[in-house]
């Protein structure tokens, strides 16, 4: 299935870069993609173990051949802040917080688990005041179960 260059989002069809929404105006400031689409067996087991699907979110990256991060950060919440520090372990890169953030210029990777659009422009914001040399945003999945080809 192809998605939307900016935001990830399943595209329909071919005919569009990006879906339907992004082309009326860019919703985030930041390149995003996630590794699953949303099911309630994935949706009960981020809740309870996300530590568990690091991997898929450390496959995903692979895939999508992102830069080596500099570090990497989590969104503000509990599920993203487990995951984010097992995919961290496993891509061997640091975790730190925007605080802890010394130097401009550096490739940073926000992993969060599964947000809506105003949770991560909230977690991305304090990010984008670092000088980041990029900011890539890579989800468990897209939030929710709405449909999001609007
Ligand atoms: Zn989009």
């Amino acid at each position: 299935m192809e998605h939307c260059a900016h935001c990830f989002t399943p595209l329909p069809d071919l005919k569009h870069r990006f879906c339907a929404r992004c082309r009326r105006g860019l919703p985030l400031t930041v390149a995003r993609a996630f590794a699953f689409d949303p099911q309630a067996p994935l949706l009960a087991l981020c809740a309870c173990a996300p530590e568990e699907l690091a991997g898929f979110v450390a496959y995903q990256w692979v895939q999508l051949d992102w830069p080596i991060p500099d570090a990497i950060l989590s969104l503000p919440d509990t599920a993203s802040f487990r995951l984010s520090k097992a995919v961290s372990h496993l891509l061997c890169r640091p975790w730190i917080e925007v605080r802890e953030i010394k130097s401009p210029g550096l490739e940073l990777l926000i992993v969060d688990a599964i947000s809506p659009f105003d949770h991560i422009r909230r977690g991305v914001r304090p990010v984008l005041e670092t000088s980041p040399k990029s900011i890539y945003q890579l989800s468990l999945a897209p939030y929710g179960f709405r449909n999001y080809l609007d």
